[in-house]
């Protein structure tokens, strides 16, 4: 499982630090860093997700409320949220919108 990080969309929030402890504030930049992670393009980090952190890193995801955090498992296939940078998927904006509304995204587990 890995981890796709749009550090351009995130918008300083911090819900994902709390949640996974991969992720740390970034008070200069007003942004999270995603500790280990390889930059794959601009402001785009990726990372692998240890087995014992798989659920850690998906309520990470979960609670951004900007999107900002994708997460994939073994075959490539998305399990949480989008990265809007991503090649594999994007979505409309009013979609987008939709996802942001978090009683709607957490009830497949
Ligand atoms: S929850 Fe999203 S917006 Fe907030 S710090 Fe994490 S990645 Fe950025």
């Amino acid at each position: 499982m890995r981890v796709e990080y749009d550090r351009d969309t995130c918008i300083g929030m911090y819900q994902c630090v709390e949640e996974w402890d991969a992720f740390e504030a970034n008070k200069t930049d007003g942004k999270a860093d995603l500790k280990d992670s390889d930059e794959r393009e601009e402001e785009l980090f990726v990372r692998e997700i240890p087995e014992d952190e798989e659920s850690d890193a998906k309520f990470a995801a979960r609670v951004c409320p900007v999107d900002a955090i994708a997460i994939y498992d073994d075959d490539g296939e998305q399990i949480v949220w989008v990265s809007p940078k991503s090649s594999l998927v994007r979505f409309t904006p009013e979609f987008r919108l939709a996802a942001g509304d978090h009683t709607t995204s957490g009830s497949s587990e």
